[in-house]
């Protein structure tokens, strides 16, 4: 199981933010460039703890001339060193002078009410400075007072209400660029948050999931082996019931008036229901359990189904139903279970008689089909083209009957599932017949589908692989016999 996952706060942080970790730097240094280019001012943005985001500003004559002495280059370190560690408070500016008498002006910058760093404008010519003062003879003798006049002439200026108007919408704009940097931070957050909580989810329901696989799988053993079991031993005494009743009825062990031999008969024919029920069962579970032992060999299909109307023929006539074979006798070899086989065919054909009024038809046919078949997920027209071709027995029990209604023909191979359970009463079924055709179909990598008859009534239609088409088709594609 996954360990305990972060709260959302812990993802997004109710810290102050690191402007380093979240802002847009390219959005940034555009806007600074941008604004150095209208007004030759330099400008650096440092984010709260001092990390230096954006640095545009131009060498200044004036720089370059303090910077040729070493206590010129002193004083300018100095001064630049406190102009960017001034710390104005909240909605504060602070300007700093320098001793050339130029200026830099610091504005803090703020998101959601908490300072976040700081905009450092300059240097440049405030408006009290008209000619160079004598500070630059303090520093160094050598500094000339003249020269330094010369290149302050070329310093920017930003004065008075210019430097306000600047200030203020310098710092609206780069507040206005945290604002949606901060945004797009918080959405990504919150977007890898929701994709890693859902990622833990999925684990923790795959991990169900296996567990509750893991435990159906153990029970669906158990009731296999719980079924395989019971059946057994309750065929065992059925046996005995079954023949003695017979043996009572046919007046064997000595003569019985005609009600005790309706009796007699009465228990025989609910034991041989009873048996027919417990042998679904116990086929079912085989099937399941895949502990049906299938007797293949090579069979032809023509035989089979000439076993199964001489089975049925008497039922069908009981009801006055035309029951025919209509079978191509080309041979076609099939390695199957012919015992198997024919239960198929005996419940498909009960159960269209079952299920037709008197007087309809129930007709069973089989024909050849031949299919290209390329091996599973190969949709290479090439493969398709190359591949052999792939024979197969298809067989069809068509009845003039009640039909099966659309919505109900994923339901009928469910065991015990029926259409209409009242029909149990009146036809004796248990719902397991269908579930078992389908599953020894399968178990000789056959197919079992259901259709509509026209005008009334329905048709089931088996597709048994050859024996040519199963060595050729892929292991996988064809469940394995058990020998
Ligand atoms: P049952 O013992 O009830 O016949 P099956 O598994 O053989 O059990 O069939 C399940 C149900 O499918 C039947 O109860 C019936 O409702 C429906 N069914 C099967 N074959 C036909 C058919 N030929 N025509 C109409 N309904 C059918």
């Amino acid at each position: 199981m996954s360990e305990a996952p972060p709260h959302i706060e812990d993802v997004v942080g109710d810290r102050p933010i690191a402007l380093e970790n979240i802002v847009d730097r390219d959005a940034l240094s555009d806007l600074c460039k941008s604004f150095h280019a209208l007004f030759k001012v330099g400008i650096r943005v440092y984010a709260s703890e001092g990390a230096l985001l954006v640095s545009v500003a131009d060498d200044l004559e004036v720089c370059r001339f303090v910077n040729d002495f070493p206590a010129g280059r002193a004083a300018c370190g100095a001064t630049v060193s406190a102009a960017k560690n001034l710390a104005p408070a909240e909605s504060e500016e602070v300007t700093h002078p320098c001793f050339t008498g130029l200026a830099y002006h610091v504005v803090s910058l703020e998101h959601e009410g908490r300072r976040v760093g700081r905009v450092v404008l300059g240097p440049f010519a405030p408006s009290a400075l008209r000619e160079a003062p004598d500070s630059f003879a303090q520093i160094d003798k050598r500094l000339d007072v003249v020269q330094a006049g010369a290149h302050l002439e070329v310093a920017p200026r930003l004065e008075g209400e210019m430097l306000q108007r600047v200030t203020k919408h310098l710092k609206e704009t780069l507040e206005l660029i945290i604002f949606s940097s901060h945004k797009a931070w918080v959405a990504g957050k919150v977007h890898l948050y929701s994709v890693r909580e859902n990622y833990r989810e999925l684990q923790d329901k795959a991990a169900r999931l296996e567990q509750t696989l893991t435990r159906l799988r153990e029970l669906d053993r158990l009731r296999s082996s719980f079924l395989a079991t019971m059946s057994h031993e309750l065929r065992t005494p059925l046996t005995s019931i079954i023949g003695y009743s017979e043996m009572l009825a046919e007046g064997i062990a000595g003569p019985l008036n005609s009600e005790q031999a309706d009796y007699a008969r009465t228990i025989h024919a609910k034991g041989q229901q009873l048996l027919g029920l417990i042998t679904g069962l116990l086929d079912l579970s085989k099937l399941d359990s895949g502990t049906m032992r299938l007797r293949q060999s090579a069979v032809q299909i023509g035989p089979i189904l000439d076993e199964v109307i001489t089975t049925l023929s008497p039922a069908a006539r009981k009801k006055d139903i035309a029951l025919q074979l209509d079978a191509d006798r080309t041979p076609c070899e099939l390695t199957a279970d012919a015992e198997r086989l024919r239960q198929v065919f005996v419940n498909l054909v009960d159960n269209a008689v079952k299920f037709t009024p008197n007087g309809g038809r129930v007709t069973l046919s089989a024909r050849i089909v031949e299919s290209k078949s390329a091996a599973d997920g190969d949709d290479d027209v090439g493969a398709i083209l190359f591949s052999p071709l792939l024979r197969a027995v298809e067989v069809r029990v068509a009845d003039t009957g009640i039909g099966i209604p659309t919505s109900e023909r994923g339901k009928i191979f469910d065991a015990f599932y029926q259409v209409d359970s009242s029909s149990t009463r009146e036809h004796g079924g248990s719902g397991l017949g269908l579930s078992i055709v389908q599953r020894i179909v399968e178990a000789h990598g056959g197919q079992v589908s259901i259709g509509s008859n026209s005008p009334s009534g329905s048709v089931f239609v088996v597709l048994l692989p050859s024996a040519q088409a199963r060595r050729v088709a892929l292991p996988s594609r064809v469940p394995p016999a058990v020998p």
